[in-house]
């Protein structure tokens, strides 16, 4: 199965777009998207984690494959990944895990808690986006000769481990752009679903700059 983490502080069609991509060309029977709870590794959000949760379930209604799982942002208190592909683990034991991340998270791997038990866990799928490339050299450079593989099927014969690079249909959406697109009082329509286009419009949650703080 994939594992589609982010803040999605709102999901739009880039993040989509990536899923659908990997879950066709990965042969996944499932994408899970995992809205953060209170990120430990980046800022607070600023849409509520019950909208961000709501925003993510209207994206993907309808979308076979596509499933919201909501543990890290139930859970109280941060939440590292790789607890999460822990439980997630001692869930499906004999299932090949892939998380997927964007290149720009990637490249910020040896700050996450505990990174390199990541790889006894999942394997990484690594969605390129624009305006960023893969290591060559360092740390992540010699882990991608180290792990890396070009061949989907490496990704189903083992649980975890390998890493996997996909070029993937370049939508340079990014959520801060489209949370200052709403605040300047435009309409986000085509950057996402309609279904949560209608959540951001009638709640107002990105009119002001945060609403967590109120
Ligand atoms: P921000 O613009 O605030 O940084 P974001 O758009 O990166 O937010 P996240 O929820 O942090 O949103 O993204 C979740 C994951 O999706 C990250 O790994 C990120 O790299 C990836 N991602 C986000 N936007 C795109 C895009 N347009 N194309 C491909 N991957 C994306």
């Amino acid at each position: 199965m994939g594992i589609f983490g982010g803040t999605f502080d709102p999901i739009h069609y880039g993040h989509l777009r990536t899923a659908f991509e990997l879950i066709e060309l990965l042969r996944l029977p499932e994408m899970r998207f995992m809205p953060a709870g209170n990120p430990p590794h980046r800022e607070r959000t600023v849409a509520s984690n019950e909208r961000r949760l709501a925003m993510v379930e209207a994206a993907v209604a309808g979308q076979p494959g596509f499933v919201v799982d909501g543990r890290e942002i139930r859970k109280a208190g941060p939440s590292y990944t790789v607890e999460t592909l822990g439980d997630l683990r001692t869930e499906h034991p004999g299932r090949p895990l892939c998380l997927v991340i964007g290149m720009d998270a990637f490249l910020g791997l040896p700050n996450w808690h505990r990174w390199r038990d990541l790889f006894g866990l999942a394997h990484l799928v690594v969605a390129h986006r624009p305006g960023w490339r893969a290591p060559t050299t360092g740390t992540l450079g010699e882990l991608l000769v180290e792990r890396g593989t070009a061949r989907v099927s490496d990704l189903h014969e083992s649980l975890a481990g390998r890493i996997y690079i996909h070029a993937v249909t370049q939508l340079e959406i990014s959520s801060t752009e489209v949370r200052s697109l709403i605040a300047a009082g435009r309409d986000p329509r085509f950057l996402m679903p309609d279904g949560v286009r209608r959540i951001i419009l009638e709640t107002g949650c990105y009119a002001r700059k945060d609403e967590t703080r109120g």
